[in-house]
């Protein structure tokens, strides 16, 4: 019992907590008029071809540049606006501003292979929103081509999908808009039953690559998740389904990666991600390498 009470004093005295709890509601009280306040912005990090060390496309990633707390990631707030249900107009802001973007890109350097720009939706914009609408509405104001923009959805929100989630999938899919399943492999890593729905690419969580070893010793075959993997990126070719590695961060990974056949890595090996004149830069030199 006094580990107990012990436990009860720090829960209810520890400081550091506290300021934790507050900080998390004085988010989630300025998260709904964050958006018209224009405080959040984006960065992008590209998803580079494996073979060539070519930019493919672009994530968007959200920032919050909040007034009081600096900017902040998106593992501090994304939560939040689900539960809140504020993600619905953020992400209709994402989409937009990630499609305009794109679009600026391609008219400004028309002489550079069309990035494509790949943007995260939350399951509860599957639900919540008309996202067919909204893609919709965004392609027809931008010109943007639908097979350039591509939405990652994570495994827990489409699987298991019937009904809603996947008669929106699929309207996407039949717009010609890219549905990719984000950090692949995380929950219950189902392929077969993924291969029934419109996806058409698969991002292979971090985790997967992170357990491979830190440099190619060029030794014999490599750990489980190795193996794995490649399994992994068969099994998707011969459903039609490209594999695009997430957090790369050495020349060895990236070796391994591409001698199994993944198609793009994205990772800090690349870039980081960063704001969108750097992409600008990056086109403006004509190859898109980062
Ligand atoms: P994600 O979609 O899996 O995005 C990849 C995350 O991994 C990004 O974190 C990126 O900065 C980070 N990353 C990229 N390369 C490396 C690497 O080599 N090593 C390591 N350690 N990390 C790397 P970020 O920007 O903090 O975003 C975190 C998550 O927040 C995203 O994970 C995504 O789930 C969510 N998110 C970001 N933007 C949005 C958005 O606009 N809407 C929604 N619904 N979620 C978003
Ligand atoms: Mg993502
Ligand atoms: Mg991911
Ligand atoms: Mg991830």
């Amino acid at each position: 019992w006094a580990k107990a009470d012990g436990r009860a004093r720090w829960t209810l005295f520890d400081p550091e907590r506290n300021a934790h709890r507050m900080t998390r509601q004085a988010l989630s009280r300025t998260l709904r008029s964050a958006v018209e306040r224009g405080e959040f912005a984006l960065e992008y990090q590209p998803l580079v071809g494996m073979e060539d060390g070519q930019v493919r496309g672009v994530e968007a990633l959200v920032r919050w540049h909040h007034p009081q707390f600096g900017t902040l990631a998106p593992n501090r707030f994304i939560a939040l606006a689900e539960e809140d249900g504020s993600i619905v107009q953020l992400g209709r802001w994402v989409l937009a501003t990630a499609c305009r973007q794109a679009r600026r890109w391609h008219l400004e350097h028309p002489g550079v292979p069309p990035l494509f720009v790949s943007v995260n939706v939350a399951v509860r914009q599957l639900w919540d929103s008309d996202l067919v609408a909204d893609v919709a509405a965004v392609l027809a104001e931008t010109g943007l081509p639908p097979h350039l923009l591509q939405l990652e959805l994570t495994e827990s929100a489409v699987m298991g999908s019937a009904g809603r989630p996947l008669q929106v999938l699929q309207a996407l899919s039949d717009m010609g808009v890219h549905i990719a399943i984000d950090d692949f492999g995380t929950g219950y890593s189902n392929l077969a039953y993924l291969s029934r729905l419109p996806v058409k690419v698969l991002k292979l969580d971090g985790a997967f690559v992170r357990g491979f070893p830190y440099e190619d010793t060029g030794g014999p075959a490599g750990p489980a998740d190795e193996v794995i993997v490649e399994a992994l990126v068969k099994l998707a070719h011969r459903l039609g389904i490209t594999v695009t590695a997430e957090c790369v961060e050495t020349t060895g990974q990236a070796a391994r990666l591409r001698r199994i056949g993944c198609d793009t890595g994205q990772g800090w090996l690349y870039s980081r991600p960063v704001t969108p004149d750097r992409i600008s830069a990056l086109l403006a030199a004509g190859c898109p390498q980062p």
